[in-house]
């Protein structure tokens, strides 16, 4: 049987984590992996989470399973840091998944049970592990135009007529903040024009949230998914708790179904704990109990508010140093863009070649399709990427 498997593709960004390890330049650049890192060029391990674990190491006297959906109370206390009061508790069935990935995999299985014909609209670019699992599971898909190359922000015209062939039932998938991976966000002018959209056409949103904090703040970064949450008849949102309480190996997310009809909640809540069963039966607990103890006890949650905001206002600081010494280098605002974008990442908008120059010539990796990881810079990289960029004829 095994002599019929087939070579799968690389990932194409994990590829690039190993072809950085194996490169001997000591003066090398990391700007691919998406994982937060500090300074020191460590992901640490969140001040908050140090102290539950303790706390939970202490007191736990069970690691007995607990439900498919996961501990009722970790959900109770995502939603309410994702949607505070938009919607009522009693319309959002909820279960814990693996990460968010767990979450957008559930959540593509769940429209394919649901709506079998259903296609997936996704922006173009998108997170690439998004189009691998719809094609994987037979989906089929629909790029809508997103990100403007010339102006490295939002071509919102484009988005909108596009996502206009989109017909009854067709799902749209939206990231919630911090777009993965060209930074460029909608404001809220423009979610409410997409949830109009979405209205008129009858069309289903799937909010994609992985980055709440990054960018504007805890409750900033959740003004869209708020909106689409109150203001449409259905959604799904899947969230990661990988990147904002910096525990990614734990693989903590949620996956909720939103509905203006609590009639169906149970039936939803159903659905997804099956689904759960299907796939892994119970979902990773120790992430997500951590989540809930410090969400729910105010000095965690305020030392854990405190560190995510010194995370978010440092990478702001990187990427306003990065576009202040392009603007220096090159004499033009042309880069100015860096200083606009939120959450971990840019999309420079260069060509794979130029892309691959600065890996050859500089040690400098980024993913192929000219996306930074911007936490991966310091002061010190700064000047060193900018000359860079600049010597390549960026
Ligand atoms: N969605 C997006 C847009 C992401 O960037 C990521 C992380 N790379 C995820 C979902 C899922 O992350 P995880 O499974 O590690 O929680």
């Amino acid at each position: 049987m095994f002599e019929a498997l087939k070579a799968q593709p690389a990932d194409k960004i994990l590829a690039l984590m190993q072809k950085f390890r194996e490169d001997p330049r000591s003066d090398k650049i990391d700007l691919g992996v998406g994982v937060y890192k500090n300074a020191e060029g460590v992901t640490p391990v969140m001040r908050a989470i140090k102290a539950a674990e303790h706390q939970l190491w202490e007191t736990q006297i069970s690691k007995a399973y607990v439900g498919l959906a996961g501990d009722p109370a970790y959900a109770d206390a995502m939603i309410k840091l994702i949607l505070a009061d938009t919607v009522e508790r009693g319309n959002i069935a909820a279960a814990a998944t693996p990460g968010g990935t767990g979450a957008v995999r559930q959540a593509f299985e769940l429209i394919k049970i649901a709506n079998p014909s259903a296609r997936v609209f996704v922006s173009d670019p998108t997170w690439p592990n998004h189009i691998s699992i719809l094609n994987y599971l037979g989906i089929e898909t629909v790029t809508y135009r997103y990100f403007d190359r010339t102006t490295c922000g939002v071509n919102f015209d484009a988005m909108m007529s596009d996502l206009k062939t989109a017909v009854k039932g067709d799902v749209v998938l939206l990231h919630g903040c911090c777009h993965n991976p060209t930074g460029a966000n909608l404001n809220a002018v423009q979610w409410q024009e997409v949830i109009d959209l979405l209205n008129a056409r009858g069309l289903v949103p799937m909010i994609d949230i992985a980055y709440q904090g990054f960018g504007d703040g805890l409750e900033e970064d959740a003004v869209g998914v708020r909106m689409v949450a109150a203001g449409t008849p259905e959604c799904l949102i899947a969230a990661s708790c990988s990147k904002n309480f910096g525990i990614y190996r734990e693989r903590t997310g949620l996956l909720m179904m939103v509905s203006n009809d609590a009639a169906s909640q149970k039936l939803n809540q159903g659905t997804l704990a099956f689904l759960n069963r299907q796939n892994y039966s119970f979902p990773p607990d120790h992430g997500a109990r951590l989540v809930t103890m410090i969400l729910n006890d105010d000095a965690l949650r305020a030392d854990w508010a405190a560190e995510l905001e010194e995370v978010r206002l440092g990478m702001l600081g990187l990427r306003q140093g990065l576009a202040d010494e392009l603007q220096r280098l090159s004499g033009s605002d042309r880069f100015g863009f860096l200083a606009q974008h939120r959450g971990m990442f840019s999309l420079l908008g260069t060509t794979p070649e130029l892309v691959e120059k600065l890996r050859a010539d500089n040690g400098i990796y980024m993913v192929g399709d000219s996306r930074m990881n911007i936490a991966g810079l310091n002061a010190d990289t700064i000047p060193i990427l900018a000359k860079a960029i600049i010597d390549a004829g960026i």
